[in-house]
């Protein structure tokens, strides 16, 4: 049985609702947690921050927040509340850097783990033949990205934005650009350090305990707290080539995106985005980006049309290969059938591509617009269904306006591995399309939250009328019925591992599939 949604900000003035600790068994625990023998230290007090999260939706107050400085003081803490069974109601959610929408990353009246407090653990850069590094759960990937570089390697996988915690991307996927390459990040880790359920320290690989290995993978935190992780590393760029294109028809769009990530020796990352209802496109890019053919792009008009951009990046090193790699580029683009006068480039390095969200987060922050609530909808559509969602939700749900980017582009289910607890649909390509909407606070128009929310439930609704086969990506769900039909066939696999690995629903209270037992 799940809680109820009861702490969603409504009548748009997006007052926080906190519920404050109840005086009961809770208290009763509370106060034991502080006899354990810790490294870090709890916080019982002042603890609003832990109630927030990006998607400034939901706030669940905890009643402790608990900075580790150890792996033994997050098994010491969960083992304690294990022992204690059903006489204790709390529960126990690690938080990375809170960028999940809906709460996931909340405990009501139970603990939040600042997993962040673990990056004093040193991270580990071991070069060879297969490169990897050993990083504490709580690291941010932008600070990987810094150590790794000192060696000339790098993660192969990426998320959009690299201001995420390890252990709350591979809770998840961990998607981006490269994925249709490398898989998302959960392809990408070798080893895992994981606390379980019953406070027990677990190493997990594909070869040693390869179930709990595989169920923390995408497990949506409910198996286990990821303190360490071994990230397999590959030799780092120097520079990237970043080219943006556009068209007019989708289905053109989405045939050359298809193409890109089924050919061989094709871009390095490949992705896309919806522009609606935008007047000056061209001009509204960022100003590193160049037009190829500057007198063709000026009279370039978007007539507020829909158009799609297709984002390319191909990796080089300047010193080495960059006559080739102009031939490579030049060779990719002539198999493609953009818009011609709307061929954009821009030469960077490879961190500021791979840093780019943070340079919007920036002067998102500086207008006051980066803390405002983000009802975010993620979604995987397989190909086959593709062009009828395009149709319905650009051509007739979301045609007035849209309230930030939306991103599309194809991956390779062949280079993802099916082991893991990542639900995602039953075909060889699909979609991540994500609607990545903001929205404005004392707005009761087009860009407040409840027109927002009401246009993702359309999209949602259309998608099961439809029978898409979509399968939502950070998935969020109010019933349990909902959840089961989510994971389909893998939904037993999943109760069983919980039953296993963390049989009191005690980890990750705010993904609302189980609920504790008291
Ligand atoms: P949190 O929000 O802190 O936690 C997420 C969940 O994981 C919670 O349930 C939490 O309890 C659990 N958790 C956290 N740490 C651990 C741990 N160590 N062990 C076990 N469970 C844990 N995702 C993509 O795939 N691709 C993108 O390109 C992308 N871009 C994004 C851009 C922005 C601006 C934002 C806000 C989000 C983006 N995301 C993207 C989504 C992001 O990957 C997830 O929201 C992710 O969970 C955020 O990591 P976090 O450290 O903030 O996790």
């Amino acid at each position: 049985c799940i809680p109820d949604r009861t702490n969603l900000c409504s009548n748009n003035s997006f007052a926080t609702l906190t519920v404050p600790p109840r005086f009961n068994s809770t208290n009763i625990s509370l106060s034991s947690l502080e006899t354990l023998t810790l490294d870090g230290y709890f916080s019982f007090e002042n603890n609003h921050h832990a109630a927030k999260d990006f998607g400034n939706l939901y706030h669940f107050l905890p009643s402790a927040v608990l900075h580790p400085k150890s792996v033994s003081d997050i098994s010491t803490t969960i083992r304690h509340i294990f022992k204690m069974g059903s006489a204790s109601e709390l529960t126990v959610a690690a938080r990375g850097h809170a960028h999940s929408i809906q709460g996931q990353a909340q405990a009501h009246q139970g603990i939040v783990i600042n997993m962040e407090s673990l990056q004093g653990l040193k991270m580990q850069v071991h070069t060879g033949d297969m490169p990897y590094v050993d990083v504490s759960g709580g690291e941010l990937w932008i600070n990987i990205l810094h150590e790794t570089l000192k060696h000339g390697l790098a993660p192969k996988s990426w998320t959009d934005y690299l201001h995420l915690t390890v252990g709350g991307t591979l809770s998840n996927a961990g998607i981006s650009g490269q994925a249709f390459q490398h898989g998302p990040q959960i392809n990408n880790v070798y080893q895992l350090e994981v606390v379980t359920g019953k406070g027990e320290v677990v190493t997990c690989s594909e070869k040693q305990n390869a179930d709990l290995f595989y169920a923390v993978l995408g497990g949506l935190g409910q198996f286990g707290i990821i303190t360490r992780a071994r990230i397999s590393l590959g030799p780092a760029p120097k520079m990237v080539k970043w080219i943006k294109v556009l068209y007019s028809e989708f289905s053109t769009f989405s045939k050359d995106q298809e193409h890109l990530i089924s050919s061989e020796n094709s871009f390095d990352y490949v992705e896309g985005f919806v522009n609606i209802n935008r007047t000056g496109i061209l001009n509204n890019w960022r100003s590193s980006f160049s037009p190829k053919d500057p007198l063709q792009a000026n009279k370039f008009t978007s007539d507020g049309r829909t158009l799609y951009c297709l984002e390319m990046v191909k990796y080089f090193n300047p010193d080495e290969t960059k006559t080739m790699n102009q031939q490579d580029i030049k060779n990719l683009l002539s198999q493609l059938n953009y818009i011609p006068s709307t061929l954009f480039l821009s030469e960077v390095s490879y961190v500021e591509f791979l840093d780019r969200v943070h340079v919007s987060e920036r002067k998102l922050r500086a207008k006051g617009l980066w803390e405002v609530p983000h009802p975010w909808l993620n979604l995987l559509v397989p190909k086959s269904r593709i062009s009828v969602f395009a149709e319905e939700v650009f051509g007739n749900i979301l045609t007035d306006t849209s309230n930030g980017p939306i991103i599309i582009y194809p991956v390779n289910q062949s280079k993802w591995n099916n082991k893991t607890s990542l639900v995602t649909p039953d075909e060889d390509i699909f979609y991540l399309v994500a609607f990545l909407s903001s929205a404005m606070p004392s707005s009761t128009g087009t860009d407040g939250l409840e027109h927002i929310l009401t246009q993702n439930k359309r999209i949602l609704d259309f998608c099961a009328t439809a029978q898409l086969g979509m399968k939502q990506y950070l998935p969020h769900y109010n019933t349990h019925e909902e959840w089961q039909t989510h994971f389909g066939s893998l939904w037993e696999v999943f109760v069983q591992r919980k039953s296993t690995y963390d049989p009191l629903a005690i980890l990750a209270p705010g993904q609302r599939i189980f609920q504790k037992a008291v």
